[in-house]
This record gives C-alpha cells, sequence and structure tokens, in this order.
C-alpha cells in the first residue's frame, strides 16, 4: 500500500510523499529477524536512522573531528561551524527567534533536569506549586520531585479524564499565583493524547508561571512552534527524531536562559575564571560545560533537514491516516482494549488483550519480526490511571506502511485464535 500524497514537492523523492522509497533512506528497515522482515513499531522508543544521518557522522569523524571553539586552526573552524550551523536548523525547525535559545543537552530528560536545577533551585520556595499533568513520562515526574524535596515546593497533579486527555477545568482550578512551573507533555508516550497545550501555557502564563513543554513525542509526528506555542522551555531527544543517541534540545526563552545560574560547571561555559570569581558566558554557551556530543549535534541537524525536505506537514499527514487505519483493525480483534481514546492523538497506540500477559504479546510479535513495546512505558502513573500495570505499545513513524500493519493485524488474530 503505497501512499502517495499530491504536489508534494520533495528534493530528496521527486513529487511525491514515496513511503517505500523513503524506506529505502533507513539501511535497518530491511533486516531480517528471526527470518522476517522487521517491522518497527516501536518508534518511541527510539527511531531509526536514515542514511543521511549516518552518513554525516561518518563524514564529520573522517573529515572535520576536532574539539569545537578552542583550537585557532582549521578543523577547529571547521567542527565548530558544523556545530553551530546545526544549532541554526533546529531554530529554524522549532521557529526560535534565535540560535541563544538553543541548548544542546543528552535529551529530554537532561534538558528537563536542566530546567529543574538551574531554574527551580534558584526560583522555588516552600510555599509555591509545581503543576504536572498525569500523562507525564518519569522524566517529567522525577526532576520535579527532586526539587520538591530540595525547596519545599509541593507537586499537584493535573487529571486526565476517561479518554486520557488533560482534564482543563481540573487545571484551571489548579492554577492559582503559588504556581510557579507547569510541565506538560504535549504528546503522550503511552497513550498518544495530543494536550491542548498552547491553552495550557497561555493559562500558566495568566499566573505568572513558566511553562516546559516535553515535545519527545511530538516532534517526530508534526510541526512543533515554540513561537506560536509561546512556552517557556521545551525539550525533545534526538535519538526519536531520526537522529543519534546522545543528543537532545532544551530550547528556552534567551531572557530567561540568561538570567538563569549555570547547570554544570567547566570548560566553554566561562567568561573568566580566577580563584576570587568566576564569571559565566550567556546563553547557549553558559550552559554547555564540557565537551558535548558534537558529531551528534551535526547528525541531528542532517535529521532535521531530512524531515524538513519530506515536510512535516505530509509525515503528519500520512501518520493521521495510518493511525485511524490501525486503530479501526485493533478495533475489530475481539478482547483487546485501547487505552486512550482521546480525540486528538499522534503516533501511538497502546492496548492490552484479555487473558494475554503484555509480555507474551511482545514476546509472540517479535517471533514475527515485529518489535513493539510492552510494560509501563516510564508512565506509571498514566496506566494506573486507566487500572493496569502494564500495556502493549504500537507506535508510528512515517516509514511505516499499511502493509506492515495488515501483518501485525494477522499476527494479532492469530494469536487470539490460538489462546481461545
Ligand atoms: N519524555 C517523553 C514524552 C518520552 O517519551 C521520553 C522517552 O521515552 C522522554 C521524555 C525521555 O527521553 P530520553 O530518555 O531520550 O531523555
Amino acid at each position: 500500500s503505497v501512499y502517495k500524497s499530491e504536489g508534494h514537492e520533495s528534493p530528496i523523492h521527486a513529487s511525491t510523499f514515496d513511503v517505500d522509497a523513503l524506506r529505502n533512506d533507513f539501511p535497518i528497515l530491511s533486516t531480517k529477524v528471526h527470518g522476517k522482515p522487521l517491522i518497527w513499531l516501536d518508534n518511541a522508543a527510539t527511531t531509526q536512522k536514515p542514511k543521511p544521518v549516518i552518513d554525516r557522522l561518518s563524514y564529520f569523524y573522517e573529515h572535520e573531528n576536532s574539539n569545537i571553539h578552542r583550537g585557532a586552526h582549521t578543523l577547529a573552524a571547521t567542527a565548530t561551524d558544523a556545530y553551530e550551523a546545526a544549532r541554526n536548523k533546529i531554530k529554524h525547525f522549532i521557529n526560535a527567534s534565535s540560535y541563544e535559545e538553543i541548548i544542546f543537552v543528552r535529551g529530554a530528560t537532561e534538558g528537563i533536569n536542566l530546567v529543574a536545577a538551574s531554574y527551580g533551585r534558584h526560583n522555588l520556595n516552600k510555599d509555591d506549586e509545581i503543576l504536572v499533568s498525569c500523562l507525564e513520562h518519569h522524566a517529567n515526574i522525577v526532576p520535579w520531585q527532586m526539587l520538591c524535596a530540595e525547596t519545599g515546593a509541593v507537586l499537584r497533579i493535573i487529571p486526565v479524564d476517561d479518554t486520557g486527555q488533560i482534564d482543563m477545568q481540573s487545571y484551571k482550578k489548579l492554577l492559582s499565583p503559588k504556581v510557579k512551573i507547569v510541565a506538560a507533555s504535549y504528546v503522550s508516550n503511552s497513550l498518544g493524547t495530543i494536550t491542548p497545550i498552547k491553552d495550557i501555557v497561555a493559562m500558566a502564563h495568566q499566573y505568572g508561571a513558566k511553562v516546559l513543554v516535553d515535545a519527545a513525542q511530538a516532534v517526530p509526528h508534526f510541526k512543533v512552534d515554540v513561537n506560536d506555542l509561546d512556552c517557556d522551555f521545551l525539550v525533545f531527544s534526538g535519538h526519536k527524531l531520526f537522529g543519534p543517541t546522545g543528543i537532545g534540545i532544551l530550547y528556552g526563552k534567551k531572557d530567561t536562559l540568561n538570567e538563569m545560574s549555570p547547570y554544570q560547571g567547566g570548560g566553554n561555559m566561562i567568561d573568566n575564571v580566577t580563584f576570587e570569581k568566576t564569571t559565566y558566558q550567556l546563553t547557549p554557551q553558559r550552559f554547555e560545560a564540557g565537551t558535548g556530543d558534537i558529531a551528534g549535534a551535526v547528525g541531528l541537524g542532517a535529521a532535521v533537514d531530512y524531515l524538513q525536505h519530506i515536510g512535516m506537514d505530509h509525515i503528519a499527514k500520512y501518520e493521521h491516516s495510518l493511525l485511524s487505519y490501525t486503530s479501526d483493525a485493533l478495533r475489530n480483534i475481539p478482547g483487546l482494549s485501547v487505552i486512550g481514546t482521546a480525540s486528538e492523538k499522534a503516533g501511538v497506540i497502546s492496548f492490552t488483550l484479555n487473558g494475554i500477559a503484555t509480555e507474551s504479546i511482545g514476546q509472540m510479535l517479535d517471533k514475527e519480526g515485529i518489535a513493539v513495546r510492552t510494560g509501563h512505558h516510564c508512565s506509571l502513573p498514566i496506566l494506573r490511571r486507566f487500572g493496569v500495570e502494564s500495556t502493549a505499545r504500537i507506535s508510528l513513524a512515517f516509514y511505516n506502511t499499511y502493509r506492515e500493519i495488515d501483518v501485525l493485524i494477522d499476527t494479532l488474530w492469530k494469536l487470539i485464535t490460538k489462546t481461545y
């Protein structure tokens, strides 16, 4: 089932969103697992890498490798240019106002920890409150709990309704001048819910609270625009965006970042060092102490170029159809319950099957070459909200096909016929 959208002009693949052609860019997609073609439906855990990203990493190490910012020689300048060019690519990708708002970190987790430590420790006191939604990944819960333990601030939870959508009435009631930080995801990694994040930001701002958006599961699926969202911070991981592991992005508003204390001290981030007094650079260097993942940043820049050649709107449109196709097919399977039925979803479907442990579903699918994740997806509170400790999770990327979904559905049918 080759999907072709009309009128798209991609420099990579002529004038169509041709999923089979795009798949050829991903070497791992021709791998066999247990003798069966790999069907990678674990994209929320990590995504596969296209050749342009793999090649860019090799090119960097073969031709450009140097530390950045320091050496006064040709390769140092080349590596610095490549690193800063990547920063600019990310800036355009999320529509930030300036390159200074883009900080390279290890991933979404480090971005959130940075904000909790650098902003939180200096701005929160014991009478303050932090709001997080019930949908959050542990990465967007635990750093705030640690911050509460240090400052005496109180963590409050924004509930979700029975569809897995954030309950905006309850959110409104929780907001008050005591709330200093609201941290919420744009897309839930375990249910796929797309939250009304723009409204969440606007409502928090009425009380002067800062908002951190966890966009780890949003950026791979549709265009994310920080200027439009008006969020104070936004984080995502490169490896979930078809880029390398070990690199990710913290976006922050420039003035806020410059008022924050550094996260770590070391090389690169200083303005001047004496034993009496050290002064710091402004953002982004302020938050990039030590030697980071230079090649990873350059690779992430290549991933963003690749996605922009395809067009995030084309990706969103294709995935939307694939997600509905998958949901409709799953609905016909007896005993299968989808957890999370919000009307706006992206990329993810979580389910349980009556009488079959989720781990067994995962193992049986693996025998057919199908990779899904089973377990709690690092978001136990939202699973428990729906009375389960574990689900099987299908997570899509633009390189998945209708054909692959048909194989998945056939395998699930076989599984239940064997079991009952
Ligand atoms: N937030 C969300 C919504 C996620 O899905 C993930 C990863 O699963 C993270 C944060 C943490 O990302 P990382 O482990 O790449 O730092």
